[in-house]
């Protein structure tokens, strides 16, 4: 079964089980790449796709190619241009998960910078019910890898090793996910996604100095709690015991968009239901990512359109 028609290899748009890649090489071997994850969302109305933040996408693409030392970088445009290609060729009429791939190919070891290949794929997601039902977390005993072993703050695939242990864990102790502290004891992230508390009406999330993705996500939240809640949103550490004072919290991220957090080690946070501050962020974040929302048209890339 395939997952779409097509994918891109090397700028070429192939048939979905031709997007393949050597078993011996640094990519297989030793997770060697760099990727973006990104959506496009389908407004029936319009009829239009609409790629989310495109160029922000395409600029830490960059960035993570340049922290991976790769012998040359493959250019954001360029990359932006392929993905549409694709988006264009799978003939995408619905809500997709985009992820453009950099990865090391030939057959060199742990430090071979090149050759460098591009690989896209862009594959069916819908809007999965933890969106609406809210999601528990699991503290991991896993510590979040620190930015003096790996620079969390990119997109590389060997960062998430260690997402996979904790997510993992939690799966199998009962929990939707896991919250990981970092190597100060603080609250840093989700395995993919970012997080946000609300005390006392504030919301509060980890800085960017607390080993964490720089998300796309998170700085689009900020800025809607800013411009469109009217509210003070404060960057800083976060203690584990400040969890229990929060009367709301929540994920966020490209592959989890705004998911409530309902409890955190069983113990409820508020009501131990999505509150309603998160409730109205998801309503703005759903309008702007359809493209309901001229001013935020910016962010928001036209498929099909002119
Ligand atoms: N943290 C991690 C570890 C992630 O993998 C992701 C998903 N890319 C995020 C946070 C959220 O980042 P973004 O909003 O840019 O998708």
């Amino acid at each position: 079964m395939s997952l779409a028609r097509y994918a891109i290899m090397d700028g070429e748009v192939v048939p979905w089980h031709e997007a393949r890649v050597h078993v011996f090489t640094p990519a297989f071997k030793y997770g060697s790449n760099v990727f973006e994850g990104l959506r496009a969302y389908w407004n029936e109305d319009e009829e239009e796709l609409y790629v989310f933040r495109l160029a922000e996408h395409m600029e830490r693409l960059e960035f993570s190619q340049r922290m991976m030392r790769l012998d040359r970088i493959i250019d954001g445009d360029h990359v932006a241009s392929k993905v549409l290609e694709l988006l264009r060729a799978n003939e995408t009429r619905e809500t997709v998960h985009i992820r453009p791939t950099i990865f090391i190919a030939g057959d060199g070891d742990t430090t071979a910078q090149g050759p460098i290949h591009l690989a896209i794929t862009a594959v069916a997601r819908p809007l999965p019910e933890r969106v609406h039902a809210g999601c528990s977390a699991q503290i991991s005993n896993w510590e979040r890898i620190n930015d003096r072993a790996m620079p969390l703050r990119i997109k590389a695939g060997t960062n998430y090793g260690n997402s996979r242990y904790g997510a993992v864990q939690a799966k199998i102790d009962g929990y939707d996910t896991a919250l990981f502290l970092n190597r100060n004891g603080k609250i840093s992230e989700g395995p993919g996604m970012c997080f946000f508390m609300i005390r006392d009406g504030v919301p509060i999330t980890p800085s960017v100095t607390s080993d964490i993705l720089e998300s796309i996500t998170r700085d689009t939240v900020l800025e809607l709690l800013r411009d469109r809640m009217g509210l003070s949103p404060v960057e800083r550490e976060v203690d584990r015991s400040e969890l229990g004072a929060a009367e709301e919290a929540f994920f966020c991220g490209t592959g989890w968009e705004i998911t409530p957090i309902n409890s955190i080690d069983r113990l409820d946070i508020g009501a131990g239901e999505p509150g309603p501050l998160t409730r109205r962020l998801q309503a703005l974040y759903f309008d702007i990512v359809h493209g309901r929302d001229s001013e935020y048209g910016h962010w928001c890339t036209r498929v099909w359109g002119g």
